[in-house]
Parts: C-alpha cells; sequence; structure tokens
C-alpha cells in the first residue's frame, strides 16, 4: 500500500467527490430518521496544504484553491454551501490562512461527520497504519463516530445493512492494483444484496476511456437498481498515463441529484479545466450511448 491521500487531498477528484458527498447528506437530513455513513476508505481525515507532501505535488492549487478563488453563480454557492461550511470549521481550529487559502483541508469522514447531526453515525474505514492512527486519534473522543482498520470489502460484509436501514456508502479506493474496477463491480453487487435501499457512491478514476466504458458496462449489466453517473473531465482523455478526469457511480441516487449534479458538473469542469476538452455530466447508466459495447 503506497497510496497516501495527503499527496491528492483537495485536488479536482477530492472536489468532485466531497461536493457530491455533501449533497447527498444533505438529502438524507431532510427526513428527521437517522443515518449512518460508512466510509470505506477514508484516509487520515485531515490534511494540512501547507505540509511537504501536498506542497511536493501541489495538487490542491488546481481544485480547492482554484474553487474558492472565483466567484460563484448563487445556484453553485448554494449547492456548496455544505461543503464550504465544513472547510471552514475545519480552519476555525487552525488560525491562519495559507495564501488566502484554508490551511487545513477535511477529507470524506470529516465531512461526513461535519455535516451529520445528533443521532446520525459514521464509520471509517481505513487500512493504511499510519493514515488510520491519525484517523482514529481525530475521533477518539466522538461517541458517534466509530473507526476501523479493516479491508473495505470486508468491512461492508459485517456493516450492511446498517440498524439504521438508511444511509449512504462511500468507496473511495486508490487504484493502485489491478483489477479494482473488477473488485468494484463484485463488492457492490454483495454489498447491494445485504442493503438494497442504501445510497452508494463509489470513486473512479478516468485515465484511459476503455477502461472505464467497460466498468460502466459491466455495472449496467449486475442489475442493481437505480444507477446514476458522474463524470468530470478536466481535459479530453487522449493520453491515458494521466488522471484526466473521475467519475462516481451513484446508485440509489437521491431525488433530483442528478438533476442538481446536471448543473454543479459542467460548472466544475470549467473551472477546473486543465485544457481543451474539459466537461462534466451527469447521466443514468445503461442509458448513454457510451455504456452499448
Ligand atoms: N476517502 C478519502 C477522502 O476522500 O478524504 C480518501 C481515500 S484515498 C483515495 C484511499 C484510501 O484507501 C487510502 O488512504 C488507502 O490507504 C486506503 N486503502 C487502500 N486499500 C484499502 C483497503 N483494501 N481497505 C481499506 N482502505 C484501503
Amino acid at each position: 500500500m503506497n497510496y497516501r491521500h495527503a499527496f491528492h487531498a483537495g485536488n479536482f477528484a477530492d472536489v468532485m467527490k466531497h461536493t457530491i458527498l455533501a449533497l447527498v447528506i444533505e438529502h438524507l437530513k431532510l427526513k428527521p430518521s437517522p443515518f449512518r455513513i460508512i466510509d470505506t476508505h477514508a484516509g487520515a481525515g485531515r490534511y494540512a496544504l501547507d505540509a511537504d507532501a501536498a506542497m511536493r505535488t501541489g495538487e490542491w492549487r488546481n481544485g480547492i484553491g482554484r474553487l474558492l478563488a472565483g466567484d460563484l453563480p448563487p445556484e453553485i454557492a448554494r449547492m456548496l454551501a455544505p461543503y464550504f461550511a465544513v472547510i471552514r470549521d475545519a480552519n476555525a481550529v487552525t488560525p491562519g490562512t495559507m495564501e488566502g487559502m484554508p490551511a487545513i483541508y477535511p477529507g470524506s469522514p470529516l465531512i461526513a461527520r461535519g455535516l451529520m447531526r445528533r443521532g446520525d453515525h459514521l464509520v471509517a474505514n481505513e487500512l493504511h497504519a499510519a493514515d488510520h492512527a491519525e484517523l482514529a486519534r481525530h475521533f477518539a473522543s466522538d461517541p458517534q463516530t466509530k473507526v476501523l482498520a479493516l479491508d473495505a470489502w470486508t468491512a461492508l460484509k459485517s456493516l450492511l445493512p446498517p440498524k439504521e436501514r438508511r444511509g449512504v456508502v462511500l468507496v473511495d479506493p486508490p487504484f493502485e492494483e489491478p483489477g479494482e474496477f473488477h473488485r468494484i463491480a463484485d463488492g457492490l453487487r454483495d454489498a447491494t444484496r445485504r442493503f438494497e435501499t442504501g445510497i452508494y457512491l463509489v470513486w473512479y478514476p478516468i485515465k484511459d476511456p476503455k477502461r472505464v466504458r467497460t466498468f460502466r458496462a459491466r455495472l449496467a449489466d449486475l442489475g442493481i437498481g437505480k444507477l446514476a453517473v458522474a463524470e468530470l473531465l478536466i481535459r479530453k482523455p487522449v493520453n491515458p498515463d494521466l488522471l484526466n478526469g473521475c467519475g462516481m457511480v451513484i446508485v440509489n441516487p437521491p431525488y433530483r441529484l442528478a438533476e442538481k449534479l446536471g448543473a454543479l458538473l459542467p460548472f466544475l469542469a470549467d473551472r477546473l479545466a486543465a485544457g481543451p476538452g474539459a466537461e462534466g455530466v451527469c447521466d443514468w447508466l445503461g442509458q448513454s450511448p457510451f455504456d452499448q459495447v
């Protein structure tokens, strides 16, 4: 396990996945009954953007850096408000900003925790020993958060269905081992059998579009309920060695989420573009010509 999220925190992929996570949590909050958030690949939780790892790649500059640097149309500002509120809170305890930017970037478990209500629960799972230790330290005295150090897919077997029977499962693997796309499809099939009504958010990279097409076709064949796919390309994916964009599979998308993403993703593509051909789309899996292979 070589991947460390500290090098990538706050990049365009984090912006995309965290804005979607925040929108889904806000939707769950529309009903008073409690819910559970399960973060299978949680990372360390909290990242200093002025630390050596983040400074070395500087990826956050073209992600959260650009997003916070410009004005936002009112509709987009409304959608991003909960996400921005968590970033603000994460920095409230660390005075000082760096180059006018927040010095701390909250990862997915902190975003989840920041948006939860009393009565909601978070399970944050992270296998890497050092990142797990940091995460466990952060949540040590939080009765609403359980931190685990299991293999993600093993964890899901014991965690699903959650006792609340409501919630969201975020699956955010590092894609450092071959076969990750296959593992996701198999894991998602098993998980949705255990917890059919859950919302699942599964992140994936877009390097070679052919591999993504095969993955989407495989998912469409699984027959697991309603599936939407959000994709953000920061450039036309002509070089398969680059991270040209990323996607999020959304199982059981909340009401009107696809519509909201239809407005948010083109905005993010425009703001975070790294070259010609940037675009952001959200469509229903199996209904796009892209999925007919
Ligand atoms: N979700 C985090 C966020 O948005 O802030 C970032 C997660 S990062 C992309 C992926 C994480 O998965 C890494 O911290 C890595 O150590 C962890 N990981 C890798 N293989 C794992 C496995 N089999 N089970 C659980 N965690 C794993």
